[in-house]
This record gives structure tokens, sequence and C-alpha cells, in this order.
């Protein structure tokens, strides 16, 4: 395994970390015994990063995850949210996060968090992020129970307001920066670099549309961006590539973030991520891949409240 600094936060995180929400069957119904091996594999192999929320399964994927962690806590960096608890339930209010917290230290079988994460900002009110939610959280972090604060969520926009207006130690940022979109760099990258924010990109396969199984059928994505993905998914098996090791890989070349958080339930998953650390991705392959994503790259979808999204979906909508 390889690892890199989380920002200034003095840690080293696993390049490839372990996304925890597939756990809570939000993909698809899984097997939890087979979680748990996919948790003790991931650890013995020396990912070290794993991420989870209370919005997960509605709550199912910390539970399995704290068992799975049972023995082992000590060998991770566990990061989880608060604030959003259902597909349109936000609260990020300090009486809600206070009273979260307690719930997933439970869940967790813990007593402490690495990392405590106010959960999809855009859909929150920003005022009340930077003004009530962080400062709520950077209590936390004093009184011990968190090492870190952080925020995530897709409106690049909306995340880099909050980092040049409060306090925080994290970004964690989904589906902005693989293989079907990039803009991550345009929008985010430079401030948290400047900053010196530890910078997270989550969804390297855009939420399962660059795999063979293809996307749930929930993904908010447009009919275009799947098929595009499909595409890149078949032109990688004519080459004879798993292309969800193709489109980790690509996310793994990014300069600055800390760490790829890939949802993983299965021991096979576990394994074949690992592959990546060792794949290049051959100049020839990525310029067939731009050219099937080219006429959808960087498309977005809308996401939270419309005064947080990024412009570009501000104006398409
Ligand atoms: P993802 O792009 O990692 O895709 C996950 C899907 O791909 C799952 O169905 C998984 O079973 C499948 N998969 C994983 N490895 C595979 C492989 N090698 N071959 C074939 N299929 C494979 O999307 P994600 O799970 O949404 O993102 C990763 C993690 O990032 C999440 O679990 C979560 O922890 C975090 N995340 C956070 C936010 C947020 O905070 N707002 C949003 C999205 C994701």
């Amino acid at each position: 395994m390889r690892f890199r600094a989380l920002g200034s936060t003095g840690v080293s995180v696993s390049v490839i970390g372990f996304g925890a929400s597939p756990l809570g069957d939000v993909f698809h119904q899984t097997d939890p015994e087979e979680g748990k091996r996919a948790v003790s594999l991931a650890i013995q192999q020396g990912i070290n990063l794993f991420d989870v929320s209370p919005y997960y399964g509605k709550t199912l994927a910390e539970e399995r995850l704290g068992i799975a962690l049972q023995g082992r806590r000590d060998k991770v960096f566990l990061a989880t949210k608060c604030g959003r608890y259902d597909a349109d339930f936000f609260d990020f209010s300090a009486a809600r996060i206070e009273k979260s917290i307690e719930e997933s230290l439970r869940r967790l079988r813990t007593d402490h968090l690495d990392l405590l994460q106010a959960h999809d900002v855009e859909f929150g009110d920003l005022r009340q992020i930077v003004e009530v939610a962080i400062p709520t959280l950077q209590k936390l972090k004093q009184s011990g129970k968190v090492r870190f604060v952080g925020i995530t969520g897709y409106s690049l926009g909306m995340l880099r307001k909050i980092a040049e207006q409060a306090n925080i130690d994290t970004i964690l940022s989904y589906c902005r920066y693989n293989p079907l979109i990039t803009d991550l760099d345009v929008l985010l990258t430079p401030s948290a670099r400047e900053l010196k924010i530890g910078l997270i990109n989550a969804s390297p396969l855009h939420m399962g549309v660059l795999t063979e199984r293809g996307a749930p059928p929930w993904h908010p994505a447009p009919l275009a961006v799947k098929e595009a993905g499909s595409r890149v998914v078949q032109l990688c098996k004519q080459q004879g590539l798993d292309p969800s090791i193709v489109a980790l890989r690509f996310c793994l070349d990014h300069p600055y973030t800390a760490s790829t958080l890939v949802g993983m339930s299965s021991t096979k998953h576990v394994m074949d991520n690992l592959r990546a650390l060792d794949t290049a991705i051959d100049p020839a392959l990525l310029a067939q891949m731009r050219q099937i994503v080219e006429p959808v790259k960087d498309t977005l979808w809308p996401s939270g409240r419309l005064e947080n999204a990024d412009t570009a979906v501000a104006t398409t909508l």
C-alpha cells in the first residue's frame, strides 16, 4: 500500500480508502459476513482510511462496520458524518450533531472518531454550516471525541466557500474526479492545496457507472453519461482490462488528493482494487476513453439547494 499526507493533519492515509456505503446495501443487497471479511482483508492489505455515514442504509453501514472493526479499531483512521440522515432529511444544528456523534460512536463501537464530517453540505444553509455546524465539530475536537473535522458534498463551489470561511481539516468530494469528470481540479483542488486542507476523492467508479454491473437504479446522472460510461466499460473489456481498475488507477494518478474512496463490500473487490496500485494506463487507451467521454465530459446533476449549486448546474436547470 502507498500512503499520502492528509493535508496538514500530520496523518498519512492509504491512497485507496474503503468506502463503506455498500455495507449498508446502498447499491444492492450484500452479505454481512462477506462484508466483514472484506473489511478484515482491506486492513490486512494496508488500507487504513474507512469512510461511512449514519445515512448509508439508514445506519446499517455504520452498524456493520462497527461489528467488522471490533478488535481492529486501532488499525484504522475512522471517518463518519453527521447532518444527513435520509434522502431528504438534513439537520446541521448543534443539538443534532451532538446527539449524532453519540449515536455513531455507539454503532461504531468506539470512544472516538478520527474524522467527523458535515455530510452533503449543499443541502444546508451556508451560514448555518459556517457559524453553527463547524464550530460544533470544533468543540467536539477540543473535547477529544473527534481528532479532525471535515465537510463532504457534491457542490464544489459550496465546499470551497466553507473552506475559505471556516476552520476545517478535510474536504471529501464525490463524482467530480474520475474518467467521466475532472472539474475538481478547476473548482476546488487549487484552494484546497493553498489552504493545506486534506482532499479526499470519492466515487472513482462514478457510483457504479464505471463497473460491469452498471449504475444502480437511483443513480442521478443523465442517461447520456451512463451510456458513455458503459461504452468505456466495453472498451476496457475489449482490451482485456477490468474497467473499474482502470478508473480507479486514473484517480490514483491525481497529484494532490490524499486518498480515493472506493465503495467495497466483498473480498473480490478489495483484491481487484488493490491491483490498481500496480496497473499503469496505456496512453492510447486513455485517448480512446477521452474520445468516448468528450460529448458528456463534466456533466453535472442538480444536488442540494439551488443557491448552493455550481454555476453550470444552476444555468442548465
Ligand atoms: P464508487 O464509485 O466507489 O462505486 C461503488 C460501486 O462499485 C459499488 O456497487 C461497488 O460494489 C462497486 N465496485 C467497487 N469496486 C469494484 C470493482 N473492482 N469491480 C466492480 N465493481 C466494483 O461509489 P461510492 O461507493 O458511492 O463511493 C465510494 C465511497 O465514497 C462511499 O462508499 C462513501 O464512503 C464515500 N462517498 C461519500 C459521499 C458523501 O460524503 N457525500 C458521496 C459519495 C461517496
